[in-house]
């Protein structure tokens, strides 16, 4: 059999339509309205290559080193070329073009298409190539659509989909294509639909809907309007009306933009529509047993859902982020990230034993590195002996929204393999066995609407594959992208690409890896800093053998110093960066590292203007993070910034002499320093006077106590961890009222 219809398949069928197609059949056998289609399955592209007899030729084109981009390239096309240029078998065609036929008659109208690949592994149906083979929109007629069948085959050998299976150890012979075909919907309204809290997991529905199509949401073009709807009480407890300048709609098999006038503000959704979409979300949030995030559209007032994915936002469950009381503590350290997790400890000592962590296990190591995420991202919990809580381990596990202690001193030592344990990153402990919360007190959600602030209230990022989650945090940008996690998680050091003439491959993996985060929380401002490679971090990397060896790295070769002496890679990045804003990214900032002297900035400066990025188009700031910035502010304001951030990890770490990563003098570190504070008092009153605004990035931006006297010394933004944005937007919220009444009283 060619081609399956999208009623006929269900989650059993993995293998054999791809996780698309399970996916849509799942959704019809619960009687969810999807659009009508079909799926060419996996077995008959097998079937293509065996009766063409390419199969071989392609299986040795394959054998190459995929490490050599430009080798990678000539393959894929040659591959690409023989797919698209072999005759399709006249029965597989034939059956295609019925099913076609078939489809227009039932929607009576030739209908156009849209065609989607989606890979599948026979023996690995959960192994997910998600995004890598391509899809074609607008197809109308059977030619059309039997040539862009062969099109999807073909994108199983795109350059990045045979790099991502060499990688991952897949064989690609093992490595087949299903294609679904299925109706475009050209809908009047359409959006996205979260079956319960994104974050919080509350039986709070949050629906965004625009007029035309949803590419209009992704992209970011219009804001679309936002309603909440609570689950319990039945009712829509918030609305918020976007203004939507603009709707996209299909004309002749092309998207065009329609400007949209006096409709801008008008509502999207009625009750009823409101209510009918709850609906279908909560019967699917039901089947899959876990709250879905779900895209929809509304063609001629019937409504389609288009797809549903598993929301992977969702915190902890509340009763478990609660006190653990009665159990034994076997082991203690810094309570790094919030939540509680309970399962069998895997003790790893380096990246080579990963594969040892399974879902669901308490990931135990020294310390955690960027080869390390992929076994951070299955762990229900990480402990580490090293490190403090601006350690690698500390902040991806924030991000990653995985509960951590870390700085245990001998995690490695006390918990063995196979032990059961609860780590609660809440408290900073490890107890022995699974201890659950003795009382529950029951709470009713209630529903509460988003908190606004004058303060802006934002986040730091440094995996950008967690920018989604960090976007759904409600931040009001991103204060901080700490690209470090990122670039150590390449395989080579940034000067192994440029020394192997790879600068292109490093600008373009940058631009790739930025792109995700203001891509994520586009349009709002997200301040890209500039690479703060410390030596010793950046010595295990391959090619990272000539880092100096230093004896003080934290006052070594590292930050804008060394971005200007090794400036190709900072012009790596800034290229990276001007992509983006001739892209059409008007959310880009840069901000640099480590300052000390002006002269730093206004060299920075010439570099970004030699490589032609304008920054009268986007914000230009500098971390203030050591005592001599925050000393000599008023010079490096004069050479034209538009913000400062403080890294008060590292202007504490200065300003008391306290190395931040040496436990033996940790009992000395304290941001609440009165000369910690006089520096950024002063900072702020200078920027202030200059017109420019100011920020705070480092760890103390996420503690209530230190964001309150900020916001009282007039600071213009705060940016947190993901974890904690919603308490510091509280703690923003309630110290600008008091201010306020304040001043009324006074
Ligand atoms: C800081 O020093 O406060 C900061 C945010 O930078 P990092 O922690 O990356 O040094
Ligand atoms: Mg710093």
């Amino acid at each position: 059999m060619v081609v399956l219809w999208l009623n006929e398949v269900g989650k059993d069928d993995v293998a054999l339509v791809g996780g698309k197609g399970a996916n849509l059949g799942e959704l019809i056998r619960n009687e969810i309205p999807v659009p009508n289609g079909f799926i060419v399955d996996s077995r008959t592209f097998m079937e293509f290559l065996e009766a063409t007899g390419i199969k071989y030729q392609i299986m040795d084109l394959l054998r190459i080193d995929v490490e050599d981009t430009n080798k990678l390239n000539e393959v894929s096309k040659k591959i690409r070329e023989l797919i698209e240029s072999s005759e399709m078998p006249e029965k597989i065609e034939e059956e295609i073009r019925k099913a076609y036929k078939k489809l227009c008659e039932e929607e009576g109208e030739e209908v156009f298409v849209a065609v989607r690949s989606s890979a599948t592994a026979e023996d690995l149906p959960d192994a997910s190539f998600a995004g890598q083979q391509e899809t074609f929109l607008n197809v109308k007629g059977e030619d059309d659509v039997v040539e862009n069948v062969k099109k999807c085959w073909s994108s199983l050998y795109t350059p990045r989909a045979i790099y991502y299976r060499v990688q991952k150890g897949f064989r690609h012979e093992d490595v087949s294509i299903a294609v679904v075909v299925q109706k475009m919907v050209n809908s009047e309204k359409s959006g996205v639909m979260f079956t319960s809290h994104p974050v919080t997991g509350e039986k709070l529905c949050i629906i965004e809907a625009v007029f035309g199509l949803g590419e209009a949401i992704v992209s970011g073009m219009v804001t679309p309007d936002t309603y909440t709807y609570d689950r319990v009480n039945r009712k829509l407890v918030d609305l918020k009306i976007g203004e939507k300048k603009k709707m996209l709609t299909r004309k002749d098999g092309k998207t065009v933009e329609v400007e949209l006038g006096e409709k801008s503000f008008e509502r999207v959704l009625s009750d009823e529509e409101i209510e009918q979409l709850v609906n279908f979300g909560e019967i699917i949030e039901e089947h899959y047993g876990h709250p879905q995030d779900v895209e929809w559209a509304i063609e001629k007032g019937k409504i389609y859902i288009l797809q549903s994915r598993a929301v992977t936002t969702i915190r902890e469950k509340k009763e478990e982020e609660a006190a653990l009381e009665g159990g034994e503590i076997i082991l203690k350290g810094l309570a790094a990230s919030p939540g509680v997790g309970i399962g069998k400890v895997k003790v790893i000592m380096s990246e080579a034993e990963i594969n040892k962590v399974e879902e669901g296990d308490i990931l135990v190591t020294t310390m955690t590195t960027p080869d390390m995420v992929p076994a951070m991202k299955r762990a229900a919990a990480i402990v580490t002996d090293e490190g403090g809580m601006t350690c690698h381990a500390a902040i991806v596990s924030r991000e990653l929204g995985v509960p951590a202690v870390v700085g245990t001193k001998e995690a490695t030592k006390v918990l063995k393999d196979g032990m059961i344990v609860t780590v609660d990153g809440e408290k900073g402990v490890i107890y022995k066995g699974e201890v659950k919360e003795e009382k529950k007190v029951e709470v009713t959600p209630v529903a509460s609407a988003p908190i606004i602030t004058a303060t802006e209230v934002k986040v730091n990022i440094s995996i950008p594959d967690a920018a989604p989650r960090a976007a759904a945090t409600g931040a009001d940008g991103v204060g901080l992208f700490r690209i470090e996690h990122m670039v150590l998680g390449f395989e080579k050091h940034p000067m192994k690409y440029i020394k192997d003439g790879e600068m292109d491959k490093y600008i373009d993996m940058l631009y790739r890896e930025m792109r995700k985060v203001v891509q994520a929380f586009y349009p709002k401002m997200v301040w890209i800093r500039t690479l703060d490679a410390p030596t010793d971090e950046f010595r295990a990397m391959e090619g990272g053998e000539d880092e100096p060896i230093e004896a003080n790295p934290m006052l070594g070769f590292r930050g804008i110093r060394r971005d200007l002496i090794e400036h190709e890679h900072f012009r790596a990045e800034i290229r990276a960066i001007k992509k983006l804003v001739e892209e059409g990214y008007t959310n880009v900032g840069i901000m640099l590292p480590l300052v000390t002297h002006p002269d730093e900035v206004r060299r920075a400066k010439e570099i970004i203007l030699e490589e032609g990025l304008s920054l009268s188009k986007i914000d230009f700031g500098v971390m203030v993070e050591t005592p001599a910035a925050a000393l000599v502010i008023e010079d490096i304001v004069k050479e034209g910034i538009t913000f400062i951030s403080f890294g008060t990890n590292d202007l504490t770490q200065y300003t008391l002499a306290v190395d931040r990563n040496n436990e033996n003098v940790a009992y000395l570190y304290d941001e609440e320093h009165p000369a910690v504070f006089k520096l950024i008092e002063r900072v702020i009153k200078i920027c202030k006077e200059h017109g420019v605004k100011t920020s705070i990035c480092g760890q103390a931006g996420s503690y209530p106590k230190f964001v309150e006297k900020l916001v009282e010394m007039g600071i213009d933004s705060v940016s947190a961890n993901p974890d904690a944005v919603q308490l510091i937007k509280e703690t923003v919220a309630r110290t600008e009222r008091r201010i306020m009444l304040e001043r009324l009283r006074d």
